[in-house]
């Protein structure tokens, strides 16, 4: 199992509020116009950015 961000939910037009809260540094974003980022080696799939995300674009796939 794997997170990912669904492309199709994320507006992409706001800085990622689910980086602050992730406890790994396992999300980035280049910008705020970008789709973040997990990089799959930090993530430990805890599920707390698909908490705050408030368009519920993270997933577990
Ligand atoms: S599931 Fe947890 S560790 Fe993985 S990206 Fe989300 S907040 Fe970070």
């Amino acid at each position: 199992m794997k997170l990912i961000v669904n492309q199709n939910k994320c507006p992409q037009n706001h800085k990622c509020p689910s980086i602050a809260v992730c406890p790994k540094g396992a999300i980035t974003q280049k910008d705020i116009y970008s789709l973040p980022e997990i990089d799959e080696k930090l993530c430990i799939l805890c599920g707390k950015c698909m908490r705050y995300c408030p368009k519920g674009a993270f997933e577990k796939v």
